[in-house]
Order: structure tokens, then sequence, then C-alpha cells
């Protein structure tokens, strides 16, 4: 069978590692993108590489957009087409209200969650739209379950992003779609990675956990699973769609 490439952002750590290293038994190579966590994305490597995936590692901040041509041009040199494309980098901050938001935090989080994801989307549909020239493909954005639950008193700049995640998962989807390239989303709910010390709220998985209809949180395993189901010929009618991997919230 031959191998699929796919490049996967943010995937030194989280649902991007977790994404990676089933893509890589999934009979995919794998780009590996990262943007300070380099020995997070070499041991993700190293383990794609050990269940026979080609892998490359490329460094790039997707809050700017120097970076990120920069990322495709490796990218272009390490692999011969790319197939599909994990959109998954991103961040929160540490929980405020709208009142105590500064620009810069806002700016911070538009740049890299929302335009950082459509300007890494748009490279990605210069190289597999058949009118370019490509062989078409798959786009699997990160949205998040706060899209829909707005997120208050915390995040509510994150939801926004997100919010924005989804409709643009639906635009592009509409632009592209005869151009041989679905685009779909996955909505997490709580999920059990770095995501949230990085938040200042190491625990808030275990924390929220009652709140989920499943009564815990969900693991980056999980989320991985769903992008690959979306990445799959078994969903090749499917596109334009943001799927909840949230155990029900
Ligand atoms: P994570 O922090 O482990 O992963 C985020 C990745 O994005 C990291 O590898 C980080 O280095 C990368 N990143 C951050 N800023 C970047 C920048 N400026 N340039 C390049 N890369 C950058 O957390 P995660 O939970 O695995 O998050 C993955 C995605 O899932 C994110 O988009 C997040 O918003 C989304 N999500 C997570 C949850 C959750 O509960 N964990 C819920 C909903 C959505």
């Amino acid at each position: 069978m031959t191998r699929k490439t796919v490049l996967i952002t943010g995937a030194s750590s989280g649902i991007g590692a977790a994404t990676a290293l089933l893509a890589a038994k999934s009979n995919y190579d794998v780009g590996i993108h990262y943007n300070s966590d380099e020995r997070g994305a070499t041991l993700v490597s190293q383990l794609c590489q050990e269940v026979g995936a080609t892998t490359r590692v490329f460094q790039a901040n997707v809050g700017d957009s120097d970076d990120i041509t920069r990322l495709f041009n490796e990218f272009d040199l390490a692999f011969p087409k790319m197939d599909a494309l994990v959109n998954n980098a991103g961040i929160v901050d540490v929980p405020a209200r709208v009142d105590e938001m500064t620009p810069m935090r806002l700016h911070r989080m538009v740049s890299v969650n929302l335009v950082g994801a459509i300007l890494v989307a748009k490279e990605a549909v210069l190289r597999m739209s058949t009118q370019y020239g490509g062989d078409g493909g798959v786009i699997v954005n990160l949205s998040s379950a706060a899209a829909r639950l707005g997120s208050a008193n915390q995040y509510v700049d994150y939801a926004a992003t997100k919010a924005g995640i989804d409709i643009f998962t639906k635009g592009l989807s509409d632009e592209v779609a005869n151009e041989g390239i679905r685009v779909a989303a996955i909505r997490p709910g709580i999920i059990e990675t770095a995501i949230h010390a990085k938040g200042g709220l190491p625990d808030r998985a275990d924390d929220m956990a009652p709140s989920v209809p499943m009564q815990r949180a969900g693991t980056a395993e999980e989320c991985a699973a769903a992008i690959l189901f979306l990445m799959s010929e078994d969903a090749s009618y499917i596109t334009g769609t943001s799927l909840d991997v949230t155990g029900g919230r």
C-alpha cells in the first residue's frame, strides 16, 4: 500500500503528538511541526519511525506568516506531496473576564488560533487543490467545545477563535469541495493534555470531569482516533462538519 503524507502542526505534545503516532501506524509518513518544544518533537518523531514512518521535524511559530511560508517550503523539500493537514496548533491563556483582557492577549490569541490556522490551511490548499495541480487531500482543523459553550469567565477570546475555526471549516469546505479537498474539524471537550497547565489550571481536566455526561475527561488518543477517521476513506462523503469529541458535554 502506498504511504500517504500528513503535516501535523503542534505535534510535539498532546493531541498533535497522539495524532502523529496514530497516523504513523496508519500508513502515513509524518511531518511533525513544533514551535518551542524540540525535545518533544524529536521524541514523537522517533516513536513514529519505530512503527515504520518516514518523518521530518519542522519548527515554526504559526503566529508569524513568514514562519508559515518557511514551514511549507521546508515541507516541500522533504516530502513529494501533502495528502492531509492536521491544523492542530493552538493556545489558551489564563482564565479572565473580558474586562481584564489586554489588547496584547487578544492579538496573540487571534493571530495563533485563527489567523495562523487560516494561513496554514491556505498553504495546504495550494498544494492539494486539483486547480493547482495537486491530487486533492483532507484538512482537519482543531475547534473546541468552547466554540459552542462560550467559556464565560475563563476564555471568551479562545472560544471566539474556535467558533471562527468552525465557520472557516464550513466555508473553506464549500470553496474547495470541487477541487478534491475535504475539510472537517473536531471539537474536543475536556481533554487531558498540558494545555490546561499552560493556561495556569493544571487540574482543570480532573476538576471538570464531573460536569461531563460520561463523568471523565477525554484522552489525546480519543481525539486522534476521530481525526484519523475524518482523514480516512471511511469519511469520504464528510466535509464541512465539526465533530464533537466531548463525552457528551
Ligand atoms: P498542547 O498544548 O499539548 O498542544 C498545542 C500545541 O500547539 C503545542 O504543541 C504547542 O507547541 C503548539 N503551539 C502553541 N502555540 C504555537 C505557535 N505560536 N506556533 C506553533 N505552534 C504552537 O494542547 P492540546 O490540548 O493537545 O491542544 C491541541 C489543540 O486542541 C489546540 O488547538 C487546542 O485549542 C485544541 N483543544 C484542546 C482541548 C483540551 O481540552 N486539551 C479542548 C479543545 C480544543
